[in-house]
């Protein structure tokens, strides 16, 4: 399961990283997923919470927040942005080609603690 590894992946880094710095407890964990990142995000939200609690007291309680990212096309002849649509990335200002310019990321935005 693509989204468990996932949830693997933030659970080290932001663990790692809050374990550096002290902190005892992880309150909450903000990620940014792109609308076509394909992540789902009720699958990475069940990973993540079955993950955090084989890691005892410093993911306990830990609240998760998804943030979706909107597909944003960028047209590569007059560089109009526009939101990509599923249809493809064709330019609604000059019709001209258009490249994506967000709408994959999947990556940690915060997470607090004490
Ligand atoms: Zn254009």
């Amino acid at each position: 399961m693509h989204e468990l590894g996932l949830a693997e992946n933030v659970i080290a880094a932001v663990g790692s990283d809050a374990r550096r710095r002290g902190f005892t407890r992880v309150s909450r964990v903000t990620l940014r997923v792109g609308e076509w990142s394909a992540v789902l995000p009720d699958s990475l939200e069940a990973g993540f919470h079955l993950l955090a609690s084989l890691e005892g007291d410093l993911f306990a309680g830990t609240e998760l927040r998804i943030e979706r990212e909107p597909a944003r096309g960028i047209c590569t002849a007059c560089g109009s942005t526009f939101p990509a649509g599923r249809t493809g990335l064709v330019c609604p200002a000059c019709g001209g080609p258009g490249r994506l310019e967000s709408g994959v990321e999947l990556e940690i935005a915060s997470y607090e603690g004490e």
